[in-house]
């Protein structure tokens, strides 16, 4: 079945002794409580992950990731952190369509498909971000928003690709604004995804997929949200910053 996950993305917050500190104590606080069905992932910036890979390669069931990564394999792209460079720190995540990269840096769905399967082929794990904006919530159009972003971005991977995606819906009116979407409101789309998994892969690749949630979960809310049925997770931002809070978020699943 599939895994309970609780990532945290740092964002561009924590220079280089700061994250080293807040890993540490987030290894020391859940290395005996994380279990095998459980996994702890850290998403830091690109300047943490060698130091944070050789804190929690003794661990099982922490790991690390990227934030972002570039399509192309190598080459004169000044400025770009490849896949393969990723790979080579020891991480096994990058989250990959976050709506702060769409929105800021330009990241259409066609872009995403590439960086998918570049993150594929060295054996990195997308994390991949889908969610509507307030206006599209709005609308009513927001089922129809998240069904094109992932026809679109990871829709052309076989069934045996697809089983390393691992979902983040992220409605963006609740990212870093203190709304959460209520677990009801995030349990419905949920559901709606897993369906929409159901009939591209069948029930079984859509029953073994994790799909997690993001937008200001904090140690309040995580609870009743990661109680709903189709909600395996957390794509934790702000609380992620702080280890006692997300120690907490951690929690809920023990
Ligand atoms: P916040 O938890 O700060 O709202 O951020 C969520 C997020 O964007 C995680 O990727």
């Amino acid at each position: 079945m599939r895994k309970n996950i609780v990532a945290g993305n740092w964002k561009m917050n924590m220079d280089f002794e700061q994250g080293v500190s807040l890993f540490s104590e987030i290894v020391n606080m859940v290395k005996d409580e994380v279990r095998g069905e459980q996994e702890v992932v850290v998403c830091s910036p690109f300047i943490h992950l060698p130091a944070l890979a050789k804190l929690s390669a003794p661990v099982a069931n922490v790991a690390i990731g990227a934030q972002n990564i570039h399509q192309a394999e190598s080459g004169a792209y000044t400025g770009e952190i490849s896949a393969s460079q990723v790979k080579s720190t020891g991480a096994s995540y990058v989250i990959l369509g976050h709506s702060e990269r769409r929105a800021y840096f330009g990241e259409t769905d066609a872009l995403l498909a590439e960086k998918v399967n570049v993150a594929l082929k060295h054996d990195l794990k997308p994390i991949f971000c889908i969610g509507e904006t307030k206006e599209e919530r709005e609308s009513g159009a927001f089922f129809d928003v998240i069904k094109t972003q992932l026809s679109n971005g990871l829709f052309h991977l076989s069934a045996e690709q697809f089983k390393s995606v691992v979902l983040a819906y992220e409605p963006v009116w609740a990212i870093g604004t203190g709304l959460t979407a209520s677990p009801e409101q995030a349990q419905e789309v949920h559901a709606f995804i897993r369906q929409t998994l159901a009939a591209q892969y069948g029930q079984e690749l859509a029953d073994n997929t994790s799909i997690l949630y993001g937008g200001s979960a904090n140690p309040g809310n995580a609870e009743s949200l990661f109680s709903q049925p189709d909600i395996d997770g957390g794509l934790i931002g702000g609380a992620s910053l702080k280890s006692r809070d997300f120690l907490e978020i951690i929690r809920v699943f023990n």
